[in-house]
């Protein structure tokens, strides 16, 4: 009946789906076990009219024409150059630091100094990591890592991975980095922005082909099994490719342990005032138990609403109920994770894609390009 079966209607699943039944002429079963699909992703208009993200703000940004491309054939856009800022004491300031912010954190004659000092050290549009600022010669400059490092990484790599200072790994502190430029934007990719009717329409359009059957509210556990190296639908053996893009451990029974992730809770605020905060991000770098506001019409474009609706992120641990958001990568973890791949890599027809299945962070971009580069090799395959 279906030639392909892809587990998880997320950017993996759907793009892959998407892919095998146009290219690849294939009848696809895609299984999501959430109610909707673009897993984390996914957006929807709250009671108040205002576009959400259920999961947490997405922010579309690539340097890869393919992928920008590919969904553009689904998706107009809303392209914007995304700026983030950090609140530290409340005083609201630019992340990454750059040289606005240096206006914003001193007065004007020593942040003019400093300006001068730090562009004729490292150079107009450089990024130095605050561990080289710490060894420049002059206190004033490693005044500015000691600041960075204190107000916007510490307490707030802390809060986000539950950490105490002294288990935070020196050299992720070493690369936190001082851009040197005026250029406020948070990303540098040539394009960003956000789907202009939102994730989900994109994905639902992606979907939307007479060789794909979507069934949502079902998990994979209830239509496959797998058994001695083979893989069974429905107690059928089924011999065609099928992509999994849940959880590895899940898929094997956490026959080696569970693998950890960290998890957050989003707070949803609405207030009938226009704006709450007059910008899309707003990192509490040192104070408060949640790590970021997003307040979502600066980011969707959808301005001209008299009423505004924001999120806040607090960051905790996974338990197996909530969702698993971030892996937690070292060479214990990472050691785990190799052991359930390889059990995979014995059935020759399952392909582990995306974040949960890979146990890695990938942004939207890139496993969209992974997805069309697995799509890529599995029509090759059956051709
Ligand atoms: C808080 C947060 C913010 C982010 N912001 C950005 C951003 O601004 N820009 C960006 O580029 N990236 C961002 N990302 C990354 C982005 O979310 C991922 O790139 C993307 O979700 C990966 O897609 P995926 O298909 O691998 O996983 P998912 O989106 O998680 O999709 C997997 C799907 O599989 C389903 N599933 C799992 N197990 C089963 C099962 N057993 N049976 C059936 N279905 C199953 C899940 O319900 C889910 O829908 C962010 C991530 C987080 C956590």
């Amino acid at each position: 009946m279906y030639d392909t079966i892809v587990v998880g209607a997320g950017v993996a699943g759907c793009v892959l789906a998407g892919e095998l039944a146009r290219r690849g002429n294939k009848k696809v079963l895609v299984i999501e076990k959430r109610n909707h699909i673009a897993g984390n992703c996914y957006d929807e208009y709250d009671e108040y009219g205002i576009m959400v993200h259920v999961y947490g703000p997405h922010i579309f940004h690539t340097e890869y024409e393919r992928v920008y491309e590919y969904l553009s054939q689904y998706t107009e856009w809303y392209e914007f150059g995304h700026e983030v800022h950090a609140n530290v004491h409340g005083n609201i300031i630019n992340v990454p630091f750059n040289l606005n912010t240096l206006h914003k954190v001193y007065d004007e004659e020593k942040a003019a100094r400093l300006e001068n000092k730090l562009v004729s050290s490292y150079g107009m549009d450089s990024r130095v990591p605050i561990l080289t600022l710490k060894e420049n010669e002059d206190p004033e400059v490693r005044e500015v890592a000691e600041y960075v490092y204190e107000n916007i990484f510490l307490r707030y790599t802390m809060k986000q991975w539950g950490k105490k200072p002294e288990e935070i790994d020196p050299n992720v502190t070493a690369r936190v980095p001082v851009v040197i430029s005026r250029d406020n934007r948070y990303f540098k990719d040539k394009y960003q922005g956000m789907p202009l009717q939102g994730y989900t329409a994109m994905f639902e359009k992606i979907l939307d082909h007479d060789n794909i059957e979507v069934q949502t509210g079902t998990a994979a556990e209830e239509l496959l099994t797998i058994k001695d190296d083979r893989i069974y639908y429905e107690g059928e053996v089924f011999d065609g490719p099928v992509i999994y893009t849940g959880l590895a451990d899940e898929l094997f029974g956490y026959e080696y342990g569970h693998l950890p992730y960290r998890s957050l809770k989003f707070k949803f605020e609405h207030y009938k005032k226009e704006s709450f905060q007059g910008c899309s991000v707003v990192n509490y770098t040192v104070d408060e138990d949640y790590t970021r506001i997003t307040e979502f019409k600066y980011l969707t474009g959808q301005v001209n609403t008299p009423e505004t609706t924001i999120v806040k992120e607090y960051p905790e641990a996974y338990n197996g109920e909530n969702t698993p958001y971030y892996s937690i990568n070292n060479p214990d973890n990472d050691g785990v994770y190799a052991k359930y791949k390889a059990k995979a890599d014995r059935i020759p027809n399952l392909y582990l894609l995306g974040r949960l299945a890979e146990y890695k962070y990938y942004n939207i971009d890139a496993i969209a390009l992974r997805s069309l580069e697995l799509a890529d090799s599995l029509v090759r395959g059956s051709e």
